[in-house]
């Protein structure tokens, strides 16, 4: 069969594995997978050692593919995740009653509320890259997800109308029609690496780990065995308290270590440096940390000078 009068979905589908993007068979004129879903699997043939899903079985293997396509018109779903892509879905309202909620009020539909991401980070709208409008009138564009991190796909997860297509998901690729409407390549160039501000707003902030109260303490060589277990038993409290106490805790450890520091047994700076660490690494902010030690010290009379009223 020659590409010319090979049929136009069966070159769809080549021409995305063509590109590196692993491929699987969509119902045709529709957008969900072809074949049974994971409840009614027979576990026979493809299945046999177990469910398949259809990011499993997506493969740009041409030749597996004129096979599939040529037993049915398929649509052609493309599997973002193995694909390496991170996909920016810009969709549309449904109908009149579908707008914008508090947040994103005044916008009027995903590519407005991406705009507005875009001049909230002071970027430009990245959209010099591989773009798909779908049936609907909204815009997909692919990016290349950065190596070494899994992006998965999400709905809503920047804004409004703004969802995305990574790993656990795919996309209906140009080429295909569903509803009578088709998928078609706005924009044919290569697609562009995701940019680092985008790939941050979709990676959830670390927590951050628990911090081994011993390694803290790094004046304790100097301090006496005493003072060391009550710093550690101090910064411990902090570390064990409860969201919304963290701030108290670290107070009230501020101010229970003041005692050792007025007697000259603590340095105030290295006092300070454990309990500014052990707050930062539950969460307070920098100022948080400051507003609390030095209330805590203060109030524990740390810093007085002898003499003073
Ligand atoms: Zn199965």
């Amino acid at each position: 069969m020659s590409p010319t009068h090979a049929p136009a979905l069966l070159s769809a589908a080549v021409t995305a594995a063509e590109r590196g993007w692993p491929v699987f068979p969509l119902r045709p004129g529709d957008k969900r997978p072809a074949g049974h879903a994971e409840a009614r699997c027979p576990r026979t043939g493809r299945c046999s050692d177990g469910h398949r899903t259809p990011e499993q079985r997506a493969t740009c293997d041409t030749n597996a593919i004129t096979t599939a396509w040529q037993n049915a018109p398929y649509n052609v779903g493309l599997a973002t995740g193995p694909a390496g892509l991170l996909v920016i879905d810009l969709d549309l309202p449904k109908d009149a009653d579908d707008t914008a909620p508090e947040q994103w009020a005044g916008m009027a539909d995903g590519l407005d509320v991406f705009a507005a991401l875009c001049e909230q980070a002071g970027e430009r709208l990245p959209f010099e890259t591989y773009t798909v409008r779908t049936r609907s009138g909204g815009q997909q564009f692919y990016f290349t997800a950065p190596e070494g991190r899994t992006l998965r796909s999400g709905a809503g997860v920047l804004g409004w109308k703004v969802d995305t297509r990574a790993w656990g998901g795919y996309v209906v690729a140009a080429g295909s029609t569903v509803g009578g409407r088709a998928y078609e390549i706005v924009h044919d160039a290569p697609a562009a690496p995701l940019p680092a501000w985008l790939c941050d707003l979709l990676t959830p902030e670390p927590v951050p780990p628990p911090m081994p109260v011993h390694a803290l303490a790094t004046h304790m060589r100097k301090t006496s065995a005493y003072v060391a277990t009550a710093v550690v038993g101090e910064l411990e409290k902090v570390q064990s308290a409860r969201e919304g106490g963290r701030n108290r805790a670290l107070y009230s450890a501020a101010y229970a270590l003041a005692r050792f520091i007025r007697l000259g047994d603590l340095a105030e700076h290295a006092a300070d440096a454990d309990l500014t660490a052990v707050g930062l690494s539950v969460g307070l902010s920098a100022g948080e940390c400051r507003t609390a030690i030095r209330s805590g010290f203060r109030r524990g009379g740390a810093g007085e000078e002898v003499g003073a009223a």
